[in-house]
């Protein structure tokens, strides 16, 4: 009987530090915030975000660029509007702010230039739309969203997606708008990384073989999901992509699936962080179909993913949002910029672990 019960003890901690092991192993945080009811959930992009790095001053204004898109989102939604409606909204505000990877403020590619990709999901009857690789348009959200309700395309790549966005109506500007000078400078450190791993190492290939460089830690691209008075979800990405990234590469944001998606019968999700590794998970619907397929709720589901990211080697992180509102907020960096609003206007927004 001792012997049993001594067993039975080792059996159990075996059992206690293979799960603490697991735990040391995976970079994982999750605001777990299922008790409440959201509405709103945005993201300004995940990575190497640490307090220490961040001056008080740049923190403030990261937090108000959140809580503006914040509150023009919840008023579209408060107004009756619909999710969609409240997404595009909420996502202009973050293009038009520089401090985030997408419309002003995109990162440049390795030939100094500024490419968007960006795309919108109706979760009521799967419509999306998205644009690739685009350098004129103001607003790319815009863009993926004419591209779902006034073609009969869902996606839509360079100059040809320009060239429908114009017709369209949409406003376009010259490619210098989008120029900012801290974004100028990160190509410069990447360009210098790369040289310079190239000559200490003649087996390195510079950025990588995917060409492109997390140089600054930091991605930033933005995305949002959100429900509507009606019971309808949606969800859309924008992003400048990667820093130094080469030969026309589009990221997971515009890509159905990867990087955006929406369902009214499960989820509506935006993914940030390093796209090849969320292209190859195909992150988004992933996360929805656990849930529709094998009933996981939309924090076990958000975790999965984010882990199989993380075993692939990729990082990042993602805002999902499902049909009940329950939200979670899973990343394996060391933050990500994000808030959430409730059905009560009640708002939250966090950038650390
Ligand atoms: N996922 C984006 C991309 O790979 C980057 C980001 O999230 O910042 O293009």
């Amino acid at each position: 009987m001792k012997t049993f019960s001594l067993l039975r003890s080792a059996a159990w901690m075996l059992v206690i530090c293979s799960s603490l092991q697991v735990r040391a192993d995976t970079t994982y945080a999750d605001d777990s915030t299922h008790q409440e009811k959201y509405v709103l959930v945005i993201h300004g992009g995940a990575g190497t975000i640490l307090k220490k790095n961040m001056t008080a001053q740049k923190e403030a204004a990261y937090k108000a660029g959140l809580e503006e898109a914040l509150k023009t989102g919840y008023k579209a939604l408060q107004a009756g509007k619909s999710s969609l409606d409240a997404v595009e909204a909420t996502i202009r505000v973050l293009e038009d702010n520089p401090l985030f990877n997408a419309g002003k403020g995109a990162v440049f590619t390795h030939d100094g230039r500024n490419e968007m990709d960006a795309a919108i999901m109706n979760g009521k009857t799967l419509e999306a739309g998205s644009v690739a690789g685009v350098s004129t348009i103001r607003n790319p959200i815009a863009a993926a969203r004419a591209v779902m309700e006034k073609s009969e395309h869902v996606m839509m790549a360079g100059r040809g997606a320009e060239q429908f966005a114009k017709e369209a109506g949409l406003e376009i500007v010259d490619p210098a708008y989008f120029r900012t000078e801290e974004r100028w400078e990160g190509l410069q450190k990447a360009l210098k990384a790369d040289s310079l791993k190239s000559r200490l190492d003649h087996s390195y290939q510079p950025a990588g073989k995917l060409g492109v460089e997390n140089i600054d830690n930091k991605f930033g691209t933005v995305g949002a999901v959100a429900l509507d008075k009606a019971g309808n979800l949606a969800a859309g990405t924008s992003t400048g992509g990667m820093t130094n990234k080469k030969y026309g590469r589009i990221g997971d944001a515009p890509i159905i699936g990867a990087g955006t998606y929406a369902n009214n019968n499960t989820v509506a999700v935006s993914c940030t962080g390093w796209g090849e590794f969320f292209i190859r998970s195909v992150v988004a619907y992933d996360l929805s179909a656990l849930m529709a397929y094998k009933g996981l709720t939309v924090q076990e589901a958000g975790k999965a993913v984010i882990e199989k990211v993380g075993t692939l080697g990729g990082n990042g992180g993602l805002i999902a949002l499902d049909k009940n509102g329950h939200a979670a907020l899973p990343f394996n960096t060391e933050g990500m910029y994000r808030g959430m609003v409730t059905a009560e206007g009640k708002i939250t927004i966090e950038i650390y672990k």
